[in-house]
C-alpha cells in the first residue's frame, strides 16, 4: 500500500512538471502571437467544425491537460463541434490546445502560423519524450471521445 502511494505521488508531481511545461510552451506561444498580431474578433466559428470545413488535431499531452483541469461535457461527436464552445466563446481558453491558439482565419497569415505550429509541435513533441508519456496526434474531438469512454485509460505519463 505504501509503495503505490510512493508511487502516486510520484506520478502525480512528474503530471505537474509536465503541465508547467506545457504551460510554459503555450505562455511562450502567446508572446509570439502578440507580436504578430493576426487578428481574431473571438467569433468562435471555427471552433464549429463542420460549418467552418476545418479539422482540429491535438496530441494527447494537450488534451490530458484539459481533461485534467477541466470538466468535458457530454458531446456527441457526430454534431462536429467544440464541446468547450459555449455561447460562440471559448470557455476553456486558458487549457486550449496549440490548434486552438495558433488558427487564425486570416489568410494572409497562414504561411507564418504554419511555422509557428510547426516550432511549438516539435516543443511538445520533445516534451512527450522528456516525460516518456504515451503519443497521439489526432482529432481533438476523437480523443475527447476517447477520454468520455475510459478516463483512467486516457491518463499520462
Ligand atoms: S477548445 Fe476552445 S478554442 Fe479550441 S476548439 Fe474548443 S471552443 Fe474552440
Ligand atoms: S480565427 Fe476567425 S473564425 Fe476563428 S474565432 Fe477568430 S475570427 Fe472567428
Amino acid at each position: 500500500m505504501k509503495i503505490v502511494l510512493v508511487n502516486m505521488t510520484k506520478q502525480g508531481l512528474l503530471k505537474g512538471n509536465l503541465y508547467s511545461e506545457l504551460a510554459r510552451i503555450y505562455e511562450l506561444l502567446e508572446k509570439e502571437l502578440m507580436l504578430l498580431n493576426p487578428g481574431c474578433n473571438r467569433c468562435g466559428a471555427c471552433c464549429n467544425f463542420s460549418a467552418f470545413d476545418h479539422v482540429l488535431y491535438a496530441s494527447t499531452i494537450e488534451v490530458d491537460f484539459i481533461t485534467q483541469n477541466v470538466e468535458v461535457p457530454d458531446f456527441n461527436i457526430s454534431d462536429n463541434i467544440c464541446p468547450f464552445l459555449k455561447d460562440n466563446q471559448c470557455s476553456i481558453r486558458d487549457f486550449r490546445t496549440l490548434g486552438c491558439r495558433v488558427y487564425h482565419c486570416n489568410p494572409h497569415y497562414r504561411e507564418v502560423l504554419c511555422d509557428v505550429y510547426e516550432k511549438h509541435y516539435q516543443m511538445i513533441r520533445e516534451l512527450g519524450g522528456k516525460y516518456n508519456t504515451q503519443w497521439k496526434y489526432l482529432p481533438f474531438l476523437d480523443q475527447l471521445a476517447e477520454f468520455k469512454s475510459d478516463p483512467s485509460a486516457f491518463c499520462q505519463p
